[in-house]
């Protein structure tokens, strides 16, 4: 690609705040297009970052664009074929089958190993790092993107035509272009800990759901032979009950579930465990502005339900780079020409998103954890004996399927055919055992009057709840009617 070169000098074409996966895949982009980059990464390489280090994928196509694939330190990354779900006593595995356009199976990579990878690639396309050096603001004048930042040697200002938000969920960038932080509404709370000498298949993640720690989950990734990531996602705004410590939860999990026992056996836990916020997709709030762009987690762009965020920081970095390219050869960096790259997004990733936050809206209120778990078992029972509703579920939980694929009718209809059959079995087992109706009639009004109490407690919270399921279903619903194909139907 041709790139003009203007007459008033600039230091770089493009300054990108922060070095991690959506940075440096986005400095390796435009880099190889010719552009003079800078990225200002706050740590010095290689660098850890709280993760569950799982890499889907469509995550690891896009590393293969970008030659990390061929490498050595890609070859020793543990590939993983299964996935194990886990509710209270009951279990399903279930095979992970990779849609055929895919060429490799996910893997779970340290965020110390990934990260440095692509931060070399980029670097070998020609992108100039500033390590140690953290982005304070910056300001926007007509001709410029004037940077602050804060070196080892002191304050420094740099002259780009364009500043990258690539700093992840505290983003400096997008607190400056949205004029906010993110609302608690927007936010997960992730923790993790490496585990030493575990035990178990190198070849399966498990996830893990429980009702004390709802809505949250556990899981334990193999990083290899014998080292485990395990950790916990948990909703930060619930109600009518705030969760318990995340910390807390997690330690209860690990000592009190016998699975997760039987695979850490006399496994130790390597440092401290280590907590970080997720913050997730606000349709509402800006990407872009005159001369400034948001990728990767800095513009929200993680999947609530699954933690997913890598494939998208990786995602967005290429559909931002050919956004970017034709702003470089236009030398047009106005707010009106770099919205090409959000209505990118919003095609790529909308509706997936706004249904997983409708989903997640749900499990916000903790009055409803109980038809929480009964809608996980129905799901579990029916993925035992389904291997296409397996599929979906895992593909879901590892980033290969967006969430709607759940929305098809045949989906829905076997998960509401197999809710007939957990109530059909319920009532044999009553029938051979007919005291135990009375316990569980009991236990059923019990859990009735629970409920009523709990909006009879806090109307307004319940109200506000339901205020905001509303219009995040009216999101969904706006994509769905935009996707409905009004020329067919008017042919009907
Ligand atoms: C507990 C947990 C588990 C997760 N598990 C998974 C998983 O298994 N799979 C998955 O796909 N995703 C997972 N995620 C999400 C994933 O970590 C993020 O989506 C991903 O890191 C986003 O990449 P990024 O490059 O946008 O931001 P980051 O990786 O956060 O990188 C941002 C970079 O910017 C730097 N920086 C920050 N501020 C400044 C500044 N002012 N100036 C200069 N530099 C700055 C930081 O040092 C950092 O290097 C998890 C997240 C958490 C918290």
């Amino acid at each position: 690609m041709l790139i003009l070169k203007q007459i008033i000098d600039y230091d770089c074409d493009v300054l990108i705040a922060g070095g991690g996966p959506s940075g440096s895949a986005l400095a390796f982009h435009l880099a190889k297009m010719g552009a003079k980059v800078i990225v200002v990464e706050a740590e010095k390489f290689p660098r850890d970052k709280v993760c569950g280090d799982g890499v889907s994928p469509i995550a690891l196509a896009e590393l293969d664009r970008m030659g990390i694939t061929q490498t050595k330190n890609f070859a020793k990354a543990n590939e993983i074929k299964k996935v194990g779900l886990f509710l209270k006593n009951d279990q399903v595995y279930i095979n992970l089958s990779k849609p055929e356009h895919l060429k490799y199976h996910a893997r779970i990579i340290p965020r110390i190993e990934l990260d440095d990878m692509i931060y070399g690639a980029a670097k070998k396309q020609g992108a100039i790092y500033m390590e140690s050096s953290r982005v304070l603001n910056y300001s926007i004048s007509p001709t410029a993107a004037w940077v602050t930042i804060k070196t080892g040697a002191g304050p420094t200002t740099i002259k780009s035509r364009l500043i990258v938000g690539a700093d992840g969920s505290r983003s400096t960038i997008a607190r400056q272009l949205r004029g906010v932080k993110p609302a608690d509404d927007y936010q997960l709370l992730g923790l993790r800990a490496y585990y030493n000498n575990v035990n178990g298949p190198t070849d399966r993640v498990d996830i893990y759901f429980s009702e004390a720690g709802f809505p949250g989950i556990f899981w334990m990734f193999p990083k290899g032979k014998n080292d485990a990531n395990v950790g916990m996602a948990l909703i930060s705004k619930t109600f009518p009950k705030k969760p318990d410590h995340i910390k807390n939860l997690l330690q209860d999990h690990i000592a009190n579930h016998s699975e997760i026992q039987n695979r850490i056996g006399n496994g130790t836990l390597e440092a401290k465990m280590e907590g970080w916020p997720i913050t997730f997709f606000n349709t509402s709030q800006k990407l872009c502005g005159n001369r400034v762009l948001l990728v990767g987690e800095a513009a929200g762009l993680i999947n609530p339900l699954s933690g997913d965020g890598i494939q998208y920081a990786l995602l967005s970095s290429g559909w931002a780079a050919e956004a970017i390219g034709k702003c470089l050869g236009e030398n047009d960096f106005s707010e009106s020409h770099l919205n090409s790259y959000v209505k990118r997004v919003h095609k790529e990733v909308g509706f997936d998103f706004a249904l997983s936050n409708l989903l997640v809206q749900f499990p916000k209120n903790k009055t409803l954890t109980k038809v929480w778990m009964q809608i996980l078992n129905i799901l579990i029972a029916r993925a035992k004996r389904d291997k296409a509703y397996a599929d979906i579920i895992a593909g879901i939980f590892e980033g290969t399927y967006p969430s709607y694929k759940a929305l098809t009718i045949p989906f829905i209809f076997k998960s509401i055919k197999q809710g007939g059959v957990e109530v059909a079995n319920a009532l044999m087992e009553s029938l051979k055992n007919p005291e135990g109706i009375i316990d569980d009639s009991a236990e059923a009004v019990n859990s009735l009057f629970k409920i009523v109490e709990e909006v009879k407690a806090d109307p307004v919270q319940q109200l506000k709840w339901a205020g905001n399921t509303l219009s995040k279903t009216a999101a969904v619903a706006g994509h769905v009617v935009s996707r409905i194909d009004l020329a067919k139907l008017r042919g009907r």
